[in-house]
């Protein structure tokens, strides 16, 4: 099929990218398990090399089952190019990659995945750069935090672990005053909840591990690009506008337009760092994408069932979710998530700690699993595991408190997941 935008999100997520294939007319996308492919001609090679003709040279930097995920993620997100590779944080490294430099550092929430805060605030200054965390619910702080080495913009739409949702489109109108890339990680909400690029956002990353794939099988994270940032507005991104010295002086903002940064991600972004997806991957995230949509319907389902159910029950503190009306969230939920919130939320429980810990190990339905967006419900004592390495403070900031589980709700039978929840929180609560 041609793509188009007649067609609706349930006949992308299984179309899009994807025809049959030329040589056997297999219907299913095949698994090109191959690490290279030969050149017609010495010519062709060349012109491959140069980057003046597309196709494959070694799967380092393209295989054709990748090729189909990426066009089908560049096409549910309303980007006009996706790069995947092996992993989420994989994602988020090869997006500031091209943008950051020595002494650059990138503005984020601080309601972000326990292991991006760790990645942000540690690892990343390794290579010079350096993050500065700030409460995207305060615009003003946002504005203020940004200074002349700011490169990026960094938040989460359905934000990990409390289920709090993003004004994407009011973050991306401060991030453009500042000629900014926005840089939205939609893992939570995905494509079918939340199209960041339709209200501003200029990159979105993934963890495809997640929601995307669905059931847990294999890890693996996106970059898709919206094709709508002008690298060449300012000097701040010379890796785009100006001659790339590490792919022979190419200017790939000049030769590439809009696809110039799915083009770096693809010759400099996995020719160097080598953060490749592999095909057998791609094809699993290519099976659980073909029922997106009716798994996040279900997703969102159950989650209001199940987080209103909490909500109601003596034994709970609070519930986090931003589906509930009782949410200071339910307002902007409603407006800029009009399909839901998904699956993600805390519950704080009264007895603290020892209540949690007690809790998730008496849940049966339930797996005690350091993963979300799964078909199975999963929970987690995140102050006790993801969120381990941050300080007090930052797991307070980013909704992990010690007395907070996070809970991944799955598609099974509501009324299924209530009774577990119910026979744990006996236990746990005496
Ligand atoms: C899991 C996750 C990541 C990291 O992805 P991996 O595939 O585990 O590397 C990043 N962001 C969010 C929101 C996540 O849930």
């Amino acid at each position: 099929m041609s793509d188009g935008p007649t067609y609706g999100f349930d006949t992308l997520q299984i179309h899009a990218g994807a025809r049959p294939d030329p040589a056997t007319g297999a219907r299913q996308t095949p698994i090109y398990q191959s690490t290279a492919y030969v050149f017609r001609d010495a010519d062709h090679a060349a012109a491959l090399f140069n980057l003046q003709e597309v196709g494959y040279i070694y799967s380092r930097l393209t295989n054709p089952t990748v090729a189909v995920l990426q066009e089908r993620l560049a096409t549910l997100e309303g980007g006009v190019g996706a790069v995947c590779c092996s992993s989420g944080h994989a994602a988020q490294i090869m997006a500031l990659f091209p943008l950051m430099g020595p002494g650059k550092n990138v503005v984020a929430s601080t309601r972000l995945y326990g292991g991006t805060v760790t990645q942000f605030s540690q690892t990343i200054k390794r290579f010079g750069w350096s993050a500065k965390f700030v409460d995207f619910d305060d615009l003003d702080a946002l504005r203020d935090a940004i200074d002349d080495d700011t490169r990026a913009v960094f938040c989460e739409s359905v934000a990990n672990p409390g289920g709090y949702v993003t004004d994407v489109r009011a973050v991306a109108d401060v991030a453009d005053a500042a000629g900014l890339p926005l840089i939205v990680d939609n893992t939570s909400a995905t494509p079918y909840l939340c199209q960041p690029i339709s209200q501003g956002a200029t990159l979105v990353v993934h963890s495809t591990t997640k929601y995307l794939t669905g059931n847990g099988t294999v890890t693996g994270g996106c970059i898709v690009d919206s094709g709508k940032f002008d690298w060449s507005a300012s000097d701040k991104f010379p890796s785009l506008s100006a001659p790339e010295p590490a792919y022979h002086g190419l200017k790939f903002h000049e030769t590439f337009g809009i696809l110039a940064f799915t083009f770096h991600g693809i010759a400099i972004g996995l020719r160097d760092l080598g953060m490749t997806m592999n095909p057998q991957a791609a094809h699993y995230t290519l099976m659980g994408i073909e029922t997106l949509s009716l798994r996040m319907q279900r997703h969102v389902e159950n989650a209001v069932k199940v987080a209103t159910w909490l909500e109601d029950d003596p034994r709970v503190d609070y519930v986090t979710y931003a589906g509930l009306p009782s949410s200071p969230y339910a307002d902007r939920a409603k407006r800029c998530y009009p399909k839901g919130t998904g699956g993600l939320f805390t519950v704080a429980l009264k007895g603290g700690y020892d209540a949690c810990v007690k809790f998730v190990d008496s849940l049966e339905i339930f797996s005690h699993v350091a993963n979300l967006g799964d078909t199975r419900s999963l929970v987690i004592h995140s102050a006790s595991t993801t969120h381990r390495q941050l300080t007090p403070e930052q797991q307070q900031a980013a909704g992990a408190g010690p007395n907070v589980v996070r809970i991944s709700i799955g598609i099974e039978d509501a009324d299924d997941l209530i009774r577990d929840l119910d026979q744990a929180l006996a236990k746990a609560c005496g």
